[in-house]
């Protein structure tokens, strides 16, 4: 019987399994994790888990996996290199043969070089650092978050929610730079002093300073010395691909992430990849791209797990970016790329909402909006549709358009 292996049991990687007997994949089928939970819901961990308010979401019960999609399961498990030559995977816990093989281990965050230890530094990621930052914010408490990016933003958010104070510290004068571009990464940060959160751009943490072993304050490269309880490191995160070291397998040269072609079949034979992890040439673009978001995970996990399911009627996996972030109650969303001109349709910088576009030759990008949920999913349709300007003002303004 055909043995299909799916490393990295999280969104991507149960997205798989399910395509995979969707498309009648008969075999096998073995589920490998690290993590000793369920697969479950990442996004909450830095918002409604993090304030307590929800509880952690699973995506499946064992019984739903295990029984329904007729997997074996195999949790506490971290695969550690790989044998291509044999169809080999190696675990912590023995080796494991494969037919086909899915890479599914997402990222990991990317820590400061020459960071003392201290307790109260820390990364989020898991469930269990989820819990760990929980217990450590505590109203009162002084959290600083290095990094401005999304998830960065959403523990500031959250931190001041419960009671703390929270001051985010950015290396750039400008942050989400790579993610919305300048413009909106601008009126974006806004958000932060807008809610009376200290915001410090052009800015990092030159020193840990700590008392037994605790952190208790961080020297800023301004020169300032400011109190702090937990420093919470969001400088991003990198693939997880270190266990694949020696398998071969061709990785990017910058991050690491794993190269696959249009149907996210890797360099290796029987091979493919989904989520995090992933460069693959995104065709709706013409160019190639590693996605870290929530839906690129879901549905190229589920497009890697029917083109494994079924290699000889393998389909390219093409997407218009989404996704969506959260801070001080406020609705973030983003679809397809930031790059061209960017125009604002609707309200302003520095408005409670707005819809900004990127318009590249005319055409229809991308397109970030605040607090327009509605308006979102039709962009991307439009944006999928390769539309021009006229649409879009269309769809946002029609009272404007004759
Ligand atoms: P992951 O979810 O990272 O899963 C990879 C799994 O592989 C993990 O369980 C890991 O333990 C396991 N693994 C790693 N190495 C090994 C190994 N060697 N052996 C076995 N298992 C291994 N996206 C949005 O669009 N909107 C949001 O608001 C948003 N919020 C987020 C908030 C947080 C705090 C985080 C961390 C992410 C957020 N994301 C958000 C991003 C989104 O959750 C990720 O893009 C998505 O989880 C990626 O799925 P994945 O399956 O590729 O990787």
């Amino acid at each position: 019987m055909t043995r299909l292996v799916v490393v990295g049991a999280s969104l991507a990687g149960l997205r798989a399994v399910e395509a995979a007997r969707r498309t009648g994949f008969e075999g096998e089928i073995v589920l490998v994790g690290r993590e000793p939970a369920l697969p479950y819901d990442r996004p909450p961990l830095s918002k409604r888990y993090l304030v307590g308010e929800a509880e952690v979401d699973f995506y499946k019960t064992e019984e739903e996996i295990r029984d329904g999609l007729g997997v074996d399961l195999r949790l506490g498990v971290a695969a550690t290199g790989l044998r291509p030559g044999d169809h080999v995977l190696e675990t912590d816990a023995g080796e494991l043969a494969y037919d086909r093989l899915i890479l599914a281990t997402g990222a990991s965050p990317r820590m400061l070089p020459g960071v003392p230890d201290l307790d109260g530094i820390v990364t989020l990621r898991n469930l269990e650092d989820s819990d760990d930052l929980r217990r450590r914010i505590r109203p009162g408490s002084h959290v600083i978050v290095l990094g401005a990016g999304f998830i960065g933003s959403e523990i500031a958010s959250t931190a001041r929610k419960l009671g703390a104070h929270a001051t985010v510290v950015e290396g750039a004068p400008v942050p989400l730079v790579r993610a919305v571009g300048d413009v909106v990464g601008a009126a974006l940060a806004e958000l932060h002093p807008r809610a009376g959160t200290p915001l410090r751009l052009s800015t990092t943490i030159s020193a840990f300073h700590g008392i037994d072993g605790r952190l208790a304050s961080v020297e800023l490269s301004t020169g300032e010395t400011i109190p702090a309880d937990v420093v919470v490191i969001g400088i991003g995160a990198s693939p997880a691909t270190s266990w694949l070291d020696g398998s071969g397998i061709v990785l990017d040269e910058r991050d690491g992430g794993v190269r696959c072609d249009a149907t996210l079949r890797t360099s290796l034979p029987d091979v493919w990849a989904a989520g995090d992890i992933v460069h693959w040439p995104n065709a709706v673009y013409g160019r190639t791209m590693r996605l870290e978001n929530w839906t690129n995970a879901s549905d190229q996990g589920m497009r890697a797990g029917a083109n494994a399911a079924d290699p000889d009627r393998a389909l390219p996996f093409e997407t218009v970016p989404y996704f969506w972030s959260d801070w001080y109650e406020r609705r973030i969303q983003f679809v397809g790329i930031a790059a061209g001109e960017v125009e604002y349709v609707s309200g302003a910088p520095g408005d409670d909402r707005f819809v900004a576009v990127f318009i590249d030759d005319d055409r229809v990008v991308g397109a970030a909006t605040l607090d327009e949920p509605r308006k979102i999913m039709k962009l991307r349709g439009l944006i999928s549709r390769r539309a021009g300007r006229a649409a879009v003002l269309d769809l946002v303004q029609p009272q404007l358009v004759t």
